[in-house]
């Protein structure tokens, strides 16, 4: 009752697409009976979670924030959620995102944008972004109106928002948590993330989701043994060796940040951890190779929103040609259709090569300056964004194209890798707005990433 209530008593940051209230009440009452039989399902039992609206929740509307599916009601469920409700978690609503997850700031979205919660006050007829794509997820998580919350991290949309909002937002390894029931941004890129206000919470998330899924040929088959963080007074960092790349310390960091970051790197360093300055020589390519596979797997995905099977419908008769067109027209919104239009460009036969090909040859050099600072170092230490949330009226002046090369540009890398990459809250900036780091590992180092995590908490 109380998620319900702080939901609606912060409804006008417009966190929520959709509240899932009645079902949210069957499903606690039934949670209680089990804790009276002294039997919950899990520790999850009975705990409200919210999910992005771009993960399939069935018989329940996802609208991955588009016209395009404004009243599509899926026939089942994303694994996430089934694993979910599973163990007993009580899902309170489905969350606002950036159409189709396309974006870093949850300003576009047929429902409108969603506010951040810090320092409203103090711009009444401004406010800060919240950070996205996933912004409704962290905001849901900051206001209290849920314990956790999962969005989705193509090149840094659970750690964005994370960020902006004071939150921990994990990017597990690719292929770690399952992406079946996850509408697909882009398929070799995108993973369920995890925002909540504390580490131990992700950890209770993490655990009751990952793992193989034959709904999901690109989920890590290995079976999933379930994380444990010791206490945080029996945490150490004595002899973990961890990178400070000097790439991220890039054009357009904001001072307070860079500042944050040598702040945190001295104290681990006081703590007993080796720090060492290490090079990753193609992190700068990341932003433009993305910006071709991402369009280029748009352009593919985006095909299956044809007005024939499922979701909007033209109402446009004189052509099967004519309806695909007005529906394409009318159902997504301009940065859709922009990466749409750029992808196939990239992907025409003469141009195949040069784009598309050429992405991913330097995807892979991107990847291998992971494989090569690991070899030294076991953590890598960096800023999460380059600046503290924004102002709307600021953002919203730039293309969205703009907006994400500047946002993203720490932690798209990671996911060109599909290595565990995590954001963690440390300190309010001077205007009163948090600021965050964000620590990589290698793929598979949940364990050390979280312990490590805990121990900067
Ligand atoms: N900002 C990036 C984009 O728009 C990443 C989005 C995401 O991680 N979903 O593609």
């Amino acid at each position: 009752n109380s998620s319900l209530e702080r939901i609606e008593k912060t409804k006008n940051l417009n966190a929520f697409i959709t509240v899932t209230k009645q079902t949210a009440v069957e499903s606690s009452q039934n949670s209680d009976v089990r804790y009276k039989m002294k039997k919950p399902k899990s520790v999850l039992d009975g705990i409200p979670i919210a999910v992005k609206d771009n993960f399939c929740t069935k018989y329940i509307r996802t609208t991955c924030g588009s016209k395009m599916l404004q009243n599509f009601v899926p026939p089942y469920n994303a694994t996430v959620c089934q694993r979910l409700l599973d163990a007993g978690a009580t899902l309170v609503g489905k969350t606002n995102l950036d159409e189709f997850a396309m974006g870093s700031g949850t300003v576009d979205s047929l429902f409108g944008a969603t506010k951040n919660v810090w320092n409203l006050e103090n711009d009444s007829n401004d406010f800060h972004i919240s950070g996205g794509s996933s912004g409704g997820a962290a905001v849901a998580v900051a206001t209290g109106s849920c314990f956790g919350a999962f969005g989705s991290d193509t090149g840094g949309s659970t750690r964005n928002p994370a960020a902006y909002c004071g939150l921990v937002g994990l990017k597990p390894t690719y292929g770690l948590i399952s992406r079946f029931g996850l509408i697909p941004l882009v398929n070799s890129l995108d993973v369920p993330g995890i925002l909540t206000r504390t580490v131990d919470d992700c950890v209770s998330l993490l655990n009751v989701t990952a793992g193989p899924d034959c709904n999901d040929s690109t989920c890590i088959s290995k079976p999933y043994r379930s994380i444990r963080i010791p206490p945080a007074a029996q945490l150490s960092v004595k002899n973990l060796k961890i990178g400070i790349p000097r790439e991220y310390a890039c054009e357009n960091l904001e001072d307070e940040v860079l500042q944050t970051w040598n702040e945190v790197a001295s104290l681990l360093e006081e703590s007993g951890a080796t720090l060492k300055e290490v090079s990753m020589p193609h992190t700068e390519l990341s932003i433009v190779c993305y910006s071709i596979l991402n369009q280029c797997e748009v352009a593919s995905n985006m095909a299956r929103y044809d007005g024939i099977q499922y979701g909007y419908r033209a109402d446009e008769n004189s052509s099967t040609e004519q309806l695909y067109a007005k529906t394409r027209s009318r159902g997504f919104n301009s940065v859709v259709k922009h990466r749409i239009l750029t992808g196939n460009y990239f992907l025409l036969t003469r141009n195949y090569e040069k784009y598309f090909e050429k992405a991913l040859k330097v995807r892979r050099l991107i990847a291998n300056d992971f494989d090569n600072v690991f070899e030294e170092v076991q953590m890598l230490l960096t800023p999460t964004t380059l600046t503290c949330a924004p102002l709307h009226s600021k953002f919203i002046q730039k293309s969205n194209s703009e907006q994400c090369s500047q946002q993203d540009f720490c932690t798209q890398p990671a996911n060109m890798a599909g290595i565990p990459a995590i954001s963690i809250p440390i300190k309010l900036s001077k205007n009163g707005l948090p600021l965050s780091l964000q620590l990589m590992g290698r793929n598979l180092s949940e364990p050390t990433l979280l312990a490590l995590a805990k121990f900067i908490e």
